[in-house]
């Protein structure tokens, strides 16, 4: 059984359910960067795919808190199925297993630096791309306006025993189930952690004050703008909005992030005009989340006039690409895993009564140490080489080095029940099991330990096929 909060069609009554407030660090509205509706936040996603890293699964001495308790390998079978869903260009993901690789990568040393696949899902909407499957499986019972209110435990608080849902009236059902699987998204499934409390007066999952610590995002920024020396074909580094299928960002090698002491981090070329990059601030708002439901219906486009209207930006892309000799550079950073960013209840409730989310949103010395030293060894690598110059933003340049006042993320919720083997530092098991309770799994990034460069979604729908295959296994 699937139940579903919203319905097919994204309601603001609905929507307001995700209202929060932001009381550490600025923050994109908690209403804004989820969607409550049948498809979930691929209904506005930017569809920009990489795996995580094997660096990302380790334990850095460099990085507190870092480590996830499997190796790469143990995700890895997944990554190609969640591949085929979020309908990517299928291959390896090293720079050389991409489709096109005609044009030249800058020619710098592998020991100073190295190139990340990325590649785009067109993006995949699952709301109207598995609808279809979704209500016709016959294994699947689907019901939507099924907001999950609370979850009630067994009295021992061993075991989840039903979930509450209020139906639209203010009707109230139970759900029993063998198993249960919490997939409401970082914020969404702490709230109800937290606020499920009739047996375990912290909530559920929470015996050591975990649930909602470790709060983290992509720090993604422009560090700094970059003028090449000698023109080059730039297209395998070009990126256009529902286009490229595939590009490669630039990666300093775990060597360099060891010696430095340095998170890891994918840097994005875009081409720009001299100066124009060299903002203090970035500050981008959240979408409209109700244009981007606009957006949604609006790719009914028929397939002939979509390929047209790619080939035509396809050209236009090329050419601006190929004439540029300078490029704004973007970070996509990890964040340092932080107990002190977390996610707990508000006072205020919703109108069904459930507490809204609280989000104290916190950064440490090392994502900000990680970001400077980051960008200058990309800075030398390139100069080495006597590939291009870069010259950073002003920021980070300074002697002093401060954040600025508004510091953008991906809107990419990680972290808030994050796993580990330990139940005293972590809210779940490597199965995704909540410690403490023996029906009960997470899926989403909120379990991530670590965040890792690469975007979140395709290791979600990796780390949710693992699940569903071991769920199935047991029953
Ligand atoms: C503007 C934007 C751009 C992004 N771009 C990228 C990108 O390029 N690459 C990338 O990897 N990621 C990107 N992301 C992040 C990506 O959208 C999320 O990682 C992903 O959608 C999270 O999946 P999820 O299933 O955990 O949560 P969601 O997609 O939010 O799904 C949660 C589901 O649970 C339902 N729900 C919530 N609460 C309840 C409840 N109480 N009861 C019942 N149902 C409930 C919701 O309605 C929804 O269907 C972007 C996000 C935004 C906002």
């Amino acid at each position: 059984m699937l139940l579903e909060g919203g319905g097919f069609d994204l309601d603001p009554a609905l929507q307001d359910r995700y209202r929060g407030e932001v009381v550490g660090r600025p923050y994109y509205s908690l209403e804004a960067t989820r969607l409550h509706y049948f498809g979930g936040t691929t209904g506005h996603w930017g569809g920009f795919c990489a795996p995580l890293d094997p660096v990302d699964f380790s334990s850095r001495s460099w990085v507190p808190g870092s480590g996830w308790p499997f190796a790469p390998e143990t995700l890895e079978p997944w990554y190609t199925e969640a591949a085929t869903l979020l309908e990517l260009q299928p291959g390896g993901w090293a720079p050389s297993d991409a489709e096109e690789t005609n044009a030249p990568l800058l020619p710098v040393s592998s020991d100073a630096l190295g190139h990340k696949l990325w590649r785009f899902s067109p993006p995949t909407r699952f709301g109207s791309r598995y609808r279809n499957d979704v209500v016709r499986h016959h294994h699947i019972q689907l019901l939507t306006h099924a907001p999950v209110v609370s979850l009630r435990t067994t009295a021992d608080g061993t075991a989840l025993d039903h979930l509450v849902v209020r139906q639209p009236g203010g009707h109230t059902v139970r759900i029993r189930a063998q198993h249960f699987v919490l997939a409401c998204s970082t914020l969404q499934n702490v709230r109800l952690l937290l606020s499920s409390n009739d047996h375990l007066p912290a909530g559920v999952g929470n015996a050591f004050d975990q649930v909602g610590r470790g709060f983290m995002e992509h720090l993604e920024m422009p560090v700094g703008t970059l003028a090449l020396m000698r023109p080059q074909d730039m297209q395998r580094y070009a990126y256009d909005w529902g286009v490229t299928r595939e590009r490669v960002e630039l990666q300093l090698p775990v060597e360099v992030q060891r010696r430095y002491g340095l998170l890891n981090a994918s840097f994005s070329l875009d081409p720009a005009t001299a100066g124009s990059a060299l903002v203090s601030t970035f500050d981008r708002e959240p979408p409209d989340v109700l244009e981007a439901y606009r957006q949604d219906t609006r790719s009914g486009m028929t397939s002939e006039l979509r390929a047209a209207a790619l080939a035509e930006r396809r050209a236009h892309d090329v050419n601006t690409v190929r004439r540029s000799p300078f490029f704004t550079v973007m970070t996509r950073q990890e964040q340092a895993p932080n107990a002190a960013s977390r996610v707990t209840l508000s006072n205020d409730r919703d109108a069904w009564g459930v507490p809204r989310a609280r989000l104290d949103w916190q950064l440490t010395a090392l994502d900000l140490h990680s970001m400077r030293e980051g960008t200058r060894a990309l800075g030398r690598a390139l100069g080495a080489a006597g590939v291009a110059r870069l010259q950073l933003v002003d920021w980070l340049a300074a002697d002093a080095p401060a954040w600025p006042e508004r510091v953008s993320g991906g809107w990419h919720d990680m972290g808030g029940t994050r796993m580990h083997a330990d139940p005293r530092k972590g809210v779940v098991d490597a199965d995704c099991r909540v410690h403490g309770m023996a029906n009960l799994w997470l899926a989403g990034a909120g379990v991530f330990p670590a965040g890792g460069a690469a975007n979140p979604t395709l290791s979600i729908v990796a780390l949710a096929l693992r699940l569903a295959n071991h769920l199935s296994a047991t029953m």
